[in-house]
């Protein structure tokens, strides 16, 4: 089944919002088989919009709308889709008495005239209750065979109500058209153009599944698809790919699952092993740990960690000393090293991780230029130690160290798990 998606909303071609809509729209539509071929934004003009409905509707079999079905004078949807399909719009006394009944328990207890727009529903339309808000969503079945759902803008009331409602819908109609089945291989450690190389001849051979990388900062996501009857036909067809890119990536994939970042695998590991861990930072100033936060229970892994910018705090609170600063600087192995060793004394954490380096524009030499960064990770006795030299702009830098430094930490720790009492050479 061929599907649009239009979002109406003149906030979002001004670039004031961002259309996430859309993107949670296009994800759904993906998983259910269907396919979005088309996806239109337009602002909040009922010409402009009429237009696009009946464009939308002479190429597609399924047409979903958001936004604009609100109380206010530019909420134009409801009328301009009505006006497209030649239909009238007719009062629902089902959505009025819900209207009153909201304002009842809300704190807002006048409803203004413009809100008795909202119980008006195109004719024929089935009403999809809205439990977050006033404006219901639509669904329109065609006498042509379309089908189209008006769903409101506003994310917190459009998620429950696709969730709960359109896809009960969705999935009736679709039913005995297949379904797109995917999976995701993340891999740190290996750059996308390596990892593309490295991929070339399956992408170009599959068919079905299909694969497509994706790259963000130091991490390349390699997604697997498969066009299938059911889930299970799904599973079947993408695990000999599966195996292969186990093969080809090794320890570099870090997990097939969709959901887990980097950070919440690492805290996962830490977990497993029973460890804690702490972070000495220089020139991430706190990212690190603040990535680690990012995991729910990530304090029953991490304590406390540290942020020495300064050659006098590395001492102070690490005790680095003072003659490995001078001897080998601040961004040097050694001091990278000491950092680890300061932190995990203070904090009695079974790992440290600790990051020393040049984040620019500045202070680059031509030993140490402008993105050389050291990394070191110690996990018990264990150290292993690594420089970098990361490319980009200061945030870019930093962004990658920590990617690396969570990186580094998930080997060491991944090296532990495999062989607990053995160590890890640098
Ligand atoms: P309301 O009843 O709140 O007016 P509505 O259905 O009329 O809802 P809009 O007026 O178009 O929807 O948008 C309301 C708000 O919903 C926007 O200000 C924005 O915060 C959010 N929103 C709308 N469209 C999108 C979108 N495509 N992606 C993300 N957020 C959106
Ligand atoms: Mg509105």
């Amino acid at each position: 089944m061929i599907a649009e998606l239009i979002s109406v909303g003149t906030e979002l071609l001004l670039g004031n919002i961002v259309n996430t809509n859309a993107r949670y729209l296009s994800e759904q539509c993906a998983g259910l088989g269907i396919h979005v071929y088309y996806e239109v934004t337009v602002g909040d003009n009922e010409e402009r919009l009429t237009q696009v409905i009946r464009t939308a509707l002479e190429r597609s079999r399924l047409v979903i709308l958001t936004g604009g079905l609100g109380p206010t004078e530019d909420d134009l949807t409801r009328e301009a889709a009505a006006g497209a399909l030649g239909l009238r719009l007719v009062e629902d006394p089902h959505t009025k008495e819900r209207i009153e009944a909201y304002f009842r328990n809300s704190i807002h207890k006048t409803i203004s005239p413009n809100n008795w727009r909202q119980a008006q529903i195109i004719e024929g339309a089935e009403v999809l209750d809205n439990e977050n808000g006033t404006a219901p969503g639509l669904f329109v079945h065609t006498r042509d065979g379309k089908h189209m759902v008006l769903l409101p803008g506003p994310p917190n009331e459009l998620i429950p109500m696709f969730e709960t409602k359109v896809l009960p819908i969705l999935s009736r109609l679709r039913d005995g058209m297949g379904t797109l089945y995917s999976c995701m291989a993340k891999i740190c450690g290996i750059g996308e153009s390596m990892a593309e190389t490295m991929l070339k001849d399956l992408i170009d051979s599959q068919t079905n599944p299909t694969i497509a990388t994706y790259a963000k900062a130091g991490e390349v996501d390699i997604r697997i698809t498969a066009f299938a009857e059911n889930e299970e036909e799904g599973i079947r067809l993408t695990a000999p790919v599966v195996n292969e890119l186990k093969k080809r990536f090794g320890d570099h994939i870090y997990t097939f699952k969709e959901k887990e970042t980097l950070e919440a695998h690492v805290v996962g590991l830490l977990k497993e092993l029973g460890f804690t861990v702490t972070a000495a930072e220089s020139c991430t100033g706190g990212l690190l740990c603040g990535r680690l936060v990012n995991v729910p229970g990530a304090s029953a892994v991490l304590k406390s960690g540290f942020v020495t910018y300064a050659d006098e705090a590395k001492e102070a609170l690490l005790g680095v000393r003072h003659e490995t600063l001078a001897k080998y600087g601040a961004v040097s192995r050694q001091t990278a090293e000491e950092m680890a060793a300061g932190a995990a004394a203070a904090t009695g954490a079974d790992a440290a991780v600790s990051v020393t380096g040049i984040a620019g524009p500045d202070g680059g030499t031509k030993e140490k230029p402008v993105g050389t960064v050291y990394i070191a990770c110690r996990v018990k006795e264990t150290v292993r130690t690594e420089r970098f030299l990361f490319k980009g702009n200061r945030e870019k830098i930093r962004e990658l160290s920590v990617q690396n430094a969570l990186n580094l930490l998930r080997l060491c720790l991944s090296e532990r798990k495999k062989a607990p009492q053995g160590g890890i050479s640098e």
